[in-house]
C-alpha cells in the first residue's frame, strides 16, 4: 500500500478536495502509473454535478491523461516500468458480445465495471484515510499523482511525445477522430458541420480536415473558440445565436445541407440543429454527452428524406489502437493537439477549470500533476 495525493469528489456539486489517499499496488493484469498530466473534460464535470446517475462518490475523476509506468502486476506484458503511457478508458475484454462484434468501445464487461466505479475485478484500489473505498472513474482516475489501471488502459506512446500533449489524446482525440472515421466515415471533399467548439469540437474540426473534408463549418457562441476552430482548419465560422438564425447561416454556406453534422455540446437544441442542417440522406453524429433526462424531438416527416442520427461513443471502434496511432502521428508532427490548450493548472485548480467549462470559457485545461515530467513549456 502507498499514499498518493488526489482530488476527491465527496458530494455532487461540492468542490474537489485534494488530499492523501491510500492506493493498493497493482494486482494481476494491472499497472501503477505516476501521472504527469491530465485533461479536464466536460464528462468529469457532468459526474461532479450529478448528471451521470446516483451514488458515484466518493470518487477520483480524470479519464484523460498520461504518465510513466512505475510498476506492473503479474501477467502484464505490454508495458513495463519506465514506459511513457497515455490512458485509454475502455479496457475492452475481447470476449463479450460487443467485442466479438467488433465494437470494442462498447465492451460490456468494461461498461459494467465503469458504471460501478471499480476496476475489472469489481474492487477499488483507492481508500480514504478512514478506510472508506473511493470509486475509480472510467478505470483511470488520473486527477491524482498515481493511479492503478487495467493494463489495457495504459497505452505505450513514443518517448518523444511530451506527456502534457499525450494527456489530450485519450478522450478528446480518440473520440473525435473515431467519430469522423468510424462513425460518420467522412470522405474526401465532403462538407462537414461541427456544432460546439470546445475540447471535443476542436478535435472534430481537425479530424475532419485529416479525413480530407472539403469545407468544415464551425458553429460556436464564443468568438475566441471560433478563432481556435479556424486555426485548426475550419473553413467557415458561424457565430451561434438563435436557433433559426444559426440554421440559416449554416444553410447559406451549404445550400441543400451538409454531408455530415457533428454535435459536440450535448443539448437538445444543438442536436436538433445538427439534424436541421443535413442534406437529404445524410446522418448527424452526436458526440456531446447530455445530462441524464434530456430528450430531443425531430420532425418525423423528414425521415422521408432518409436523414439519420446516431451516437458515437469513444471513437466507435478500437480506442486503444486509435490512441496508439494518434500518439505516433502527434509525435511525428502530423497532428497537433497543443493549440487546444487554453489553460494549465495543478490538482488544486480543477474546480476553476470546472467553472470555466460551466461558463463555456476556453477550450481544454491541462492539469500538470507533475510539471517536470509533463514537459510543458
Ligand atoms: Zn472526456
Ligand atoms: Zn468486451
Amino acid at each position: 500500500m502507498m499514499r498518493t495525493r488526489a482530488a476527491v469528489l465527496h458530494e455532487y456539486g461540492t468542490p474537489l478536495a485534494v488530499c492523501e489517499l491510500e492506493l493498493d499496488p497493482p494486482r494481476a493484469g494491472e499497472v501503477l502509473v505516476r501521472v504527469a498530466a491530465a485533461g479536464v473534460c466536460h464528462t468529469d464535470l457532468h459526474l461532479a454535478d450529478g448528471h451521470l446517475g446516483v451514488g458515484r462518490h466518493p470518487i477520483v475523476l480524470g479519464h484523460e491523461g498520461a504518465g510513466v509506468v512505475e510498476a506492473v502486476g503479474d501477467g502484464v506484458a505490454g508495458v513495463r516500468a519506465g514506459d511513457p503511457v497515455a490512458f485509454c478508458f475502455v479496457p475492452a475484454c475481447g470476449m463479450c458480445g460487443a467485442c466479438a462484434a467488433g465494437r470494442r468501445n462498447l465492451c460490456e464487461t468494461a461498461a459494467a465495471a465503469a458504471w460501478a466505479g471499480t476496476l475489472l475485478d469489481g474492487g477499488s484500489r483507492l481508500r480514504l484515510a478512514d478506510g472508506t473505498p473511493v470509486q475509480h472513474f472510467n478505470f483511470v482516475s488520473c486527477f491524482a499523482e498515481h493511479c492503478v489501471v487495467p493494463a489495457a488502459c495504459a497505452v505505450r506512446i513514443p518517448a518523444a511525445l511530451p506527456l502534457w500533449q499525450a494527456a489530450l489524446l485519450g478522450c478528446g482525440v480518440v473520440t473525435a477522430v473515431g467519430a469522423v472515421r468510424n462513425a460518420a466515415r467522412v470522405g474526401a471533399g465532403e462538407t462537414v458541420c461541427v456544432i460546439g467548439c470546445g475540447g471535443i469540437g476542436l478535435q472534430l474540426v481537425a479530424a475532419a480536415r485529416l479525413a480530407g473534408a472539403g469545407r468544415v463549418i464551425a458553429v460556436e457562441r464564443d468568438p475566441a473558440k471560433l478563432a481556435l476552430a479556424l486555426a485548426r482548419g475550419a473553413t467557415d465560422p458561424v457565430r451561434a445565436g438563435g436557433a433559426e438564425a444559426t440554421r440559416a447561416a449554416v444553410l447559406a454556406l451549404a445550400p441543400g445541407g451538409v454531408d455530415h453534422a457533428f454535435e459536440a455540446v450535448g443539448a437538445a437544441a444543438t442536436i436538433r440543429l445538427a439534424w436541421d442542417v443535413l442534406r437529404p440522406g445524410a446522418t448527424a453524429t452526436v458526440v456531446g454527452i447530455a445530462p441524464a433526462g434530456v430528450e430531443f424531438s425531430l420532425p418525423a416527416l423528414e425521415l422521408l428524406s432518409e436523414k439519420g442520427i446516431r451516437g458515437s461513443y469513444y471513437g466507435s471502434g478500437d480506442a486503444a489502437a486509435l490512441l496508439a496511432s494518434m500518439a505516433e502521428m502527434t509525435a511525428a508532427g502530423e497532428f497537433t493537439v497543443a493549440d487546444v490548450v487554453t489553460h494549465v493548472t495543478d490538482l488544486d485548480g480543477i474546480d476553476a477549470a470546472f467553472a470555466r467549462l460551466r461558463a463555456g470559457e476556453g477550450a481544454r485545461t491541462v492539469v500538470l500533476v507533475d510539471a517536470d515530467s509533463a514537459g510543458y513549456g
